[in-house]
């Protein structure tokens, strides 16, 4: 099977069958690690919809995990006056669709994307949600590119460069690259992303993606496997370890571009919680409770720093025609 048939039955299984969130599962996630990101995400959302002329919205999330982000930004927006005319959660875990229920009762679940309702401007937020879904991966060989399938070989499953010439499905700019390079597409991450850009184009809205990744158009393989936050090989416990690609970022931006709708600029996740006020947050946070001063700046300092989430974790964020340029990014919209 491809490489993106392994990953999307790998993760189904993992994600319908726990909650991997947290110190005692697989990973963290930046809402699991501190309220203040949440609260940076709300105070975006506030500013955005105010500017916008305060209208009736609904706030939808992708893949929401246990809703910690979600709690965070809605009680920010709150107290700007900016309640949703309702919760939407596309979440196809009934593991986590449960712990989202417990957190936000009021919240409908949605199967996709498509499922959503269409009656009012949507504000989207994705955090380490495409990430997760599958990729393609192709390999140079010496007389062009293969698709990578994954077979058993001596009872283990490992990835070999399939058959049939698949030159056409390797973008032309990376086309040129020398022999063994690994090339990744996303078409299902694209398609969702077009999905989105066509809502917020015909009913007004935005929508803010963060995710670990890179600019792109880029070569490389960024495959990866978590256990117990350890690194594992990708391919020896299907189901049971968190599957993960870097997310391509000028790809989710071609797809929104098609569908009309404006693009930031890249942010790197760190540049764009300053921009939104993550430090005078943490000041007054600690003020409040000086005993947890060094704990709070840690959280900060996770998120923010270089060398933590702040370069790897980028943000971009998409806006409906008429609506103003959102916060947190400099340069001009796409
Ligand atoms: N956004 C959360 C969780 C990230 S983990 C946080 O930041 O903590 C990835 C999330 O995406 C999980 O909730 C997982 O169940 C969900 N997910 C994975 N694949 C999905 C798919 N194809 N459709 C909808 N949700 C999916």
């Amino acid at each position: 099977m491809t490489v993106a048939d392994f990953m999307a039955a790998a993760n189904g299984h993992y994600y319908a069958t726990r909650d991997p969130l947290g110190a005692a599962g697989d990973f963290t996630t930046a809402p699991e690690i501190s309220q203040m990101f949440g609260e940076m995400i709300g105070v975006w959302i506030a500013d955005l919809w105010s500017r916008a002329g305060s209208p009736a919205f609904r706030y939808v999330e992708l893949g929401p995990g246990r809703g910690t982000l979600a709690v965070d930004a809605l009680r920010t927006m709150a107290r700007f006056g900016c309640t949703p005319a309702g919760i939407d959660l596309v979440e196809t875990s009934p593991t986590l669709r449960a712990a989202q229920h417990t957190r936000l009762p009021a919240a409908e679940h949605r199967d996709e994307v498509d499922a959503l309702p269409d009656d009012a401007p949507l504000i989207v937020v994705a955090n380490e949600f495409f990430d997760a879904l599958p990729i393609h991966q192709y390999v140079r060989v010496a007389d062009g590119w293969r698709e990578r399938m994954v077979e058993r070989r001596d009872g283990l499953l490992a990835p070999v460069a399939g058959e049939i010439p698949a030159d056409d499905a390797v973008p032309a700019s990376l086309r040129g690259h020398p022999e063994g390079t690994i090339v990744e597409t996303a078409p299902v991450s694209a398609a969702i992303m077009q999905r989105c850009a066509f809502r917020l184009a015909r009913q007004g809205g935005a929508m803010l993606v963060i995710d670990y990744g890179y600019a792109g158009p880029a070569a490389g393989d960024t495959l990866q496997a978590v256990k117990a936050h350890r690194f594992v090989d990708p391919f020896a416990d299907p189901g049971e370890v968190d599957l993960t690609a870097h997310v391509d970022f000028a790809a989710l931006a071609e797809a929104a571009h098609g569908a009309g709708v404006f693009v930031s600029p890249l942010a790197t996740q760190g540049d764009w919680l300053r921009r939104l006020g993550i430090d005078a947050r943490l000041q007054s946070l600690a003020a409040a409770a000086p005993t947890r001063a060094d704990e709070l700046k840690g959280q900060r300092d996770r998120l923010v720093d270089a060398q933590a989430m702040g370069d790897l974790f980028k943000v971009m964020a998409f806006t409906a025609p008429g609506w103003s340029a959102p916060a947190g990014f400099t340069g001009d919209a796409v």
